[in-house]
């Protein structure tokens, strides 16, 4: 079995059942395709008719959308925006636009934990850059009113920061939305099958070609990059995955994460070591997963409360789970001792 490790999640190389082996019919060719973008291992397996024409697409995409949304220099729309924050509209593409109102509409439901303009701050902490630093309060007591979500105007493909200093950071549901971009593309493409991997989110389209469905690993954030404590099923949905323990900095003994508060301007100190959303739009899933980190335990477990699908892992060791996964799900025996499992039922189900 051929395992290999994503930020998040691990993917569970292809087993090819007994039956396709025993060759009634000739196996649908596998095709991969491994590459670097947006910050991240991107890698694909998929199968179909132009299934290399549609991996090469989706790397296009990537590339694409990478200098769409990148915040630093260059001409791409995010930078655009943010350079002409406090003064006139920026034109950006149709996708930038819509992904901002999805952005800003599921902002909405966050209580103030996501922000779509939080580059101020994640910005001053630099913590994904070349030059981390710890930002003294004077200096964030100044950025705090940069960050408001509420004053970002989308127009058509207009968009306006009305003050400036203001700057928007789509890190936090960019590689959930590039998976949704993918599956249009797979779609376009005829390809039905497909396991496709950007960082912490993975995507898996239909079930492998011999039936039986895609299966990923939730890493240990406490073990190696190839260590995972459970598999679950994935059909036609995406898993994003937001934790502390990957993109981070320590000074004098301290860790300081990459995901920050928008109130506080702090790095968040969340009692999660890692969650991951489940859900069939990408965005959706990332959003929710980087919300729920912010939120801490007790509140993101309402989440899974009210229906949503989630597994997280707090720092007593204990791995939550909505009970709607639960045919799909497994401990991995070796872990199993360490770990303690509750299933979260939603609320009115049986
Ligand atoms: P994720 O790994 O999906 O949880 O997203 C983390 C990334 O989202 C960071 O690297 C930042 O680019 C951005 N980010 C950090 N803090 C926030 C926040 N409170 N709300 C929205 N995006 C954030
Ligand atoms: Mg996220």
């Amino acid at each position: 079995m051929k395992k290999r490790a994503t930020q998040g999640m691990i993917l569970i190389g292809t087993v090819l059942s007994l039956a396709l082996l025993a060759g009634c019919a000739a196996p649908p060719e596998e095709y991969t395709s491994a590459s670097f973008a947006m910050n991240t291992v991107v890698s694909q397996t998929a199968y179909g008719p132009r299934v290399q024409q549609a991996m090469q697409e989706v790397n296009q995409m990537l590339a694409g959308q990478e200098k769409r949304l990148s915040l630093y220099g260059g001409e791409g729309d995010i930078a655009r925006i943010n350079a002409a924050a406090g003064g006139g509209g920026t034109e950006v593409a149709p996708e930038t636009a819509g992904l901002l109102r999805q952005a800003q509409a599921l902002s909405a439901q966050s209580e103030g934990a996501f922000a779509v303009t939080v580059a101020p701050l994640t910005l001053a902490w630099g913590i994904t850059g070349d030059s981390p630093r710890v930002v003294p309060q004077e200096e964030l007591d100044g950025l705090l009113p940069l960050v408001d979500d509420t004053l970002l105007r989308v127009e058509g493909q207009t968009v306006w920061l009305p003050k400036e200093g203001m700057g928007i950071d789509l890190g936090g549901i960019a590689k959930g939305a590039a998976c949704a971009g993918a599956r249009q593309i797979y779609e376009e493409n005829g390809v039905e099958s497909a396991l496709l991997s950007i960082g912490g989110n993975v995507y898996a389209r239909g079930t492998k070609p011999d039936g039986s469905p895609w299966k990923v690993g939730f890493r240990d954030p406490q073990g190696g990059e190839e260590s995972y404590i459970a598999t679950f099923h994935l059909r036609d949905e995406v898993v994003a995955v937001s934790g502390g323990y990957e993109r981070y900095f320590e000074q004098d003994g301290k860790k300081y994460i990459h995901i920050i508060h928008p109130r506080t301007g702090l790095p968040v100190e969340s009692d999660i070591l890692s969650v991951g959303v489940i859900d069939p739009d990408g965005a959706v899933a990332d959003f929710w997963s980087t919300t729920l980190f912010v939120w801490g335990r007790d509140k993101a477990l309402g989440y899974l409360r009210r229906g949503g699908k989630a597994v997280l892992l707090d720092n007593q060791n204990r791995l939550y789970v909505s009970a709607a996964l639960r045919e799909d799900f497994a401990l991995v025996a070796a872990a199993g001792t360490g770990y303690e499992l509750h299933f979260v039922e939603a609320e009115g189900a049986a």
